[in-house]
């Protein structure tokens, strides 16, 4: 799938967003949000709503544009004549929903109840102090850096037989402060590793033998924070605007900053602070992103990356590099696409949902993004393998996953890294594997 149509993409992301006034939550209270058929012509659609003031959840427009509308603009969206389907009829309903789903989390790592409802900064932090409680000896609480507004960028490094040491298994989640699925993906994982090492399964002391893993759950503390605070939809970190920009504009996208490629590709990111993929002034210049870039290259030096994988929601994706360039591609692109393929079927055949993920180099199967992770994390941190991995679902409710999805979206990961991380090995694409 092709779709070339960044500039009004951008420009529109830059439209939509209501900014609160300092300290008040923002309401999405009649609010809609509407995917709009576009039958391959995402232009012409864009056309008829060039008038209206909306922002854009997806970047993979060629079949379906979803858009979010502030209540004066709904009325008039309607009167077109557009084919749509509602995603959030009040999306302030959905949003109160899902906070309401009170937890009856005992605190207990193994209490998988944790896994039916969202939950705040400070609870993920004890989750994961908890987890490296419960593997004293094989894990240890790390820190990758400080955020802007001083939050810890805290994760646990996991290892097995022989101590640490191994090939390193990198994990980013919620980069993207409202794609709150993420972080419990990432936690359930971890989950799994731990209480599999502990009671003896074989396969997943094989993993925890071979690599060292390190698991940073909330890469974007601040925008985490401020999601839930504040904006559910909030997306960048919490950095101030340059000076000579509109000081109204918060937030850098920490997933447009990474030195890589930052500035190759015109159409990869916004120069735009108020846009919501806002690059940054330089390279690297959002503190977390220095903070992440820091621990990329310390596991490059020291035994190497052997796998990265950055998680995000939504669209049901499985993306290696480039993404800065559309036309480029790695020589190891026939293996990374062999592997995310059998990812995908594995995902696909262990889920009741049959979930199915797409994959692909991330430039030519979505579009163009400039300084992001997995191209920096293969390019500079040199890993064999390198992956934006775009969870659940697929325009159904978008970032707004009722938690009842949490489960389900976790279990059928795990299953996909399990056959990831079984054939990581370069022996499996030397000889005749697996088609
Ligand atoms: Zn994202």
């Amino acid at each position: 799938m092709k779709v070339s149509f960044l500039a009004p993409f951008l420009a529109s992301l830059a439209a939509g967003v209501p900014t609160p006034p300092k300290n008040d939550v923002v309401s999405y209270d009649g609010y809609k949000v509407l995917r709009i058929n576009t039958h391959g012509h995402p232009s012409t659609i864009r056309e008829e709503l060039s008038g209206i003031t909306y922002e854009q959840w997806n970047r993979d427009v060629y079949k379906h544009l979803d858009i979010l509308l502030s209540p004066d603009q709904v009325a008039t969206v309607e009167a077109l004549d557009l084919e749509y389907q509602v995603m959030h009829e009040n999306l302030g309903e959905s949003i109160a929903a899902e906070s309401t789903s009170r937890s009856v989390w005992k605190r207990e790592v193994g209490d998988l109840s944790w896994y039916d409802s969202y939950h705040d900064y400070q609870d993920h932090i004890q989750y994961f102090e908890d987890l490296q409680k419960s593997f004293p000896n094989n894990s240890e609480l790390i820190s990758s850096g400080t955020s802007y507004e001083g939050r810890n960028i805290y994760g646990l490094h996991l290892w097995g037989a022989g101590g640490p040491g191994k090939p390193a298994v990198l994990y980013h989640g919620n980069v993207h402060a409202r794609e709150w699925i993420t972080s419990p993906v990432v936690e359930y994982i971890t989950l799994q590793l731990v209480t599999g090492y502990n009671n003896g399964d074989a396969q997943t002391r094989s993993f925890l033998d071979k690599y060292d893993f390190y698991i940073v759950p909330i890469v974007n503390p601040d925008g985490f924070a401020y999601s839930h605070t504040t904006d559910r939809l909030w997306r960048k970190n919490r950095q101030p605007p340059p000076k000579n920009g509109n000081q109204s504009c918060f937030g850098r996208d920490i997933n447009r900053n990474w030195e890589f490629a930052w500035d190759a590709n015109p159409l990869g990111a916004s120069t735009n602070p108020c846009s919501q993929s806002y690059k940054g002034e330089a390279p690297s210049d959002a503190p977390e992103t220095q903070g992440l870039d820091k621990l990329v290259r310390q596991l490059r030096d020291g035994a190497g990356i052997k796998l990265y994988i950055d998680w995000h929601s939504y669209g049901q994706y499985i993306l290696s590099p480039f993404g800065y360039k559309e036309t480029l591609y790695a020589p190891e692109l026939g293996k990374w696409t062999k592997a995310a393929g059998i990812v995908s079927e594995t995902i696909r055949d262990s889920s009741d949902a049959r979930t199915t993920f797409t994959f692909g180099p991330s430039g030519a199967t979505l579009y163009p993004t400039t300084g992001a992770a997995p191209d920096h994390v293969y390019s500079i941190g040199r890993a064999e393998f390198s992956y934006t991995i775009e969870l659940r679902d697929t325009g159904k409710f978008g970032f707004v996953l009722p938690p009842e999805l949490i489960r389900p979206t976790a279990e059928e990961q795990w299953e996909g890294q399990k056959a990831l991380l079984s054939l990581l090995d370069e022996e499996f694409f030397d000889g005749e594997g697996p088609a």
